[in-house]
């Protein structure tokens, strides 16, 4: 994660700074169009007095050459302003200063001789153009241009006079027609609004002296501002000023509108790169989980549960990464290793523990064993409520019969004795053992008296039946005596006592005469059957 945030901080930086550049460039790119939008507009008004002039002075030449068009002047004026709509009406006046015909009809007879174009161009006889005007016989701000009708022959100076629109400020709204909080104003040094744009026109006529914005526009011919409109609204300004006049064009955008888009833009910049950074985040998240931190998990859970004694687990490297693979071998390894060394001490001690319980000469349970088989026989046969017989068995006159036929003599008959024996225990609960030297004893859970009798009987039978050889012994052959003997577990009973048992009724069986079985039952047990 932390490679993958070092790998994308410098894509961030190198976006922010790009975004804010972007920012600064775009604000620059807002004053360059206004600035822009005022020169256009001054170009245009430029041009519509230029147009006229030149209008005017075609008009003069024919009015002179006319020879005083009076009777049909109106229609001989209207025919030269049709291809000038931006020229609202076209008047004659007079060398008295009164209007003599006009386009406009109202107008004739109107004394015009108390107006400053009028006796300017009377007196220079050179064309004047008025200052902007809020005519209110025009309803509208307007400029006026008076020109010079001049007689070769005569000294009075007529004067054609035509109003002309403000029609530059339609050619600024078709440039911001998109814009929003867009204002346009034309101002003259007092700070007389001579025209607004669209809803800015309630403003027109109203006296702003001043205002900062006044203030602003006069310190230069042309340039751009900052600051509050005459409506309180804070406005990115361009202005120029019309040559010749101290009437400044003003067109200004509202900072918010202009603002508000960069900060848009500039938060869709922002929002992509934080989506940019999170989606890389998360790919080297799942791409480090799956290649790196799964598998060390899945590792250290295959180690810790080979470490829990599973030895059979093994990790699953299906995708993983190839470097991983060794390590999974070492622990699949590991794991085959320990278990083979497993197996090796199990069989150890599988051995170790035949070796401690089981008696070498005659393959039977030794007596450590048997004292544990008949303590755990002893514990189910008091849970069971049921009795547990013993037949103890020793070998007749067996000092005599080592003595004439020797030791190992000896040992073989005692082993063949132990085969008897385990062929007689019948079944798994059953349990024959050597008691020690030529003493033997089987063990008989839930047997009853009858039932013990009976295999000790069978047993001696069996020993019998061997046959071998004893010269010492009244029987001319191996004989055995058997002491049997019953009890059930009573509570505070103990497991010798079954023994005790067995080996007096032993004892009974030699003082018998040997070759004979005796039945032991304690009082309490007699009672009971
Ligand atoms: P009894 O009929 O009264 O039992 O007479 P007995 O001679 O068998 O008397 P006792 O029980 O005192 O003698 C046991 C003899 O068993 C003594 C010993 O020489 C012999 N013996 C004990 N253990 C072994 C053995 O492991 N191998 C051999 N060959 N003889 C053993
Ligand atoms: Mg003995
Ligand atoms: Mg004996």
């Amino acid at each position: 994660m932390l490679l993958a945030l070092l790998a994308v901080v410098p894509l961030v930086v190198d976006r922010v700074h790009l975004t804010e550049r972007t920012r600064v460039e775009r604000v620059q790119t807002a004053y360059a169009e206004v600035v822009g939008l005022a020169r256009r507009a001054r170009d245009a008004q430029v041009e519509t007095l230029d147009a006229t002039r030149a209008l005017l002075q075609v008009v003069a030449r024919a009015y002179t050459a006319a020879a005083a068009p009076a009777s049909d002047c109106t229609a001989f004026l209207r025919g030269f302003i049709s291809d000038a709509p931006w020229i609202s009406s076209l008047s004659v006046v007079g060398a008295d200063g009164r209007i003599a015909c006009s386009t406009r009809r109202p107008a004739v007879g109107l004394d015009l001789s108390d107006r400053d174009y009028i006796r300017d161009v009377q007196r220079t006889r050179e064309y004047v153009l008025s200052d902007y005007l809020l005519e209110r016989s025009y309803e509208k701000s307007t400029v006026l241009m008076a020109f010079p009708i001049i007689r070769p022959d005569s000294p009075e100076t007529a004067v054609l006079l035509a109003p002309i629109d403000l029609h530059w400020l339609a050619r600024i709204g078709e440039g911001v027609e998109s814009r929003p909080g867009t204002a346009a104003y034309l101002i003259d040094a007092k700070g007389t609004v001579l025209a607004g744009l669209q809803n800015h026109e309630r403003l027109v006529g109203k006296r702003y002296g001043g205002h900062p914005l006044v203030a602003a526009v006069q310190t230069e011919p042309n340039g751009s501002a900052t600051l509050a409109g005459f409506d309180g609204v804070r406005r990115i300004f361009g202005f120029a000023q019309l040559p010749g006049t101290d009437v400044r064009i003003v067109v200004g955008f509202e900072e918010r509108e202009v603002l508000g888009r960069i900060e848009r833009d500039a938060w869709i910049a922002y929002l992509h790169v934080a989506f940019f950074a999170a989606l890389t985040m998360m790919a080297a998240w799942l791409v480090g989980e799956h290649l790196i931190v799964e598998p060390i998990r899945a590792l250290a859970r295959t180690a810790t549960r080979i470490g829990q004694g599973d030895l059979e687990v093994r990790a699953e490297p299906e995708s993983w990464a190839p470097e991983f693979a060794p390590l999974a071998t070492a622990l699949a390894d590991m794991a085959g290793r320990l278990a083979a060394r497993e197996r090796e001490l199990r069989a150890a001690n599988r051995h170790l523990e035949e070796l401690a319980s089981i008696d070498p000469l005659s393959g039977l349970a030794n007596r450590r064993s048997f004292d544990a088989r008949l303590a755990s026989e002893w514990q189910r046969a008091a849970a069971l409520r049921h009795g547990i017989g013993l037949l103890m068995i020793d070998v007749d006159h067996f000092k005599l019969f080592n003595d004439g036929y020797g030791h190992v003599e000896g040992d073989a008959c005692l082993r063949q004795i132990g085969q008897v024996l385990a062929a007689v225990a019948d079944g798994p609960s059953e349990f024959a053992a050597r008691w020690g030297g030529e003493e033997f004893v089987l063990l008989l859970p839930g047997a009853d008296a009858a039932r013990a009798r009976e295999t000790a009987e069978r047993l001696r039978l069996a020993v019998m039946a061997l046959r071998i050889r004893h010269d010492g012994a009244p029987a001319g052959f191996i004989t055995v005596s058997i002491g049997a003997a019953r009890l059930e577990p009573a509570p505070g009973a103990r497991p010798d006592e079954v023994v005790e048992a067995a080996d007096a009724a032993l004892y009974a069986a030699k003082r018998r005469g040997r070759n004979t079985v005796v039945v032991d039952e304690p009082a309490p047990l007699a009672r009971a059957g």
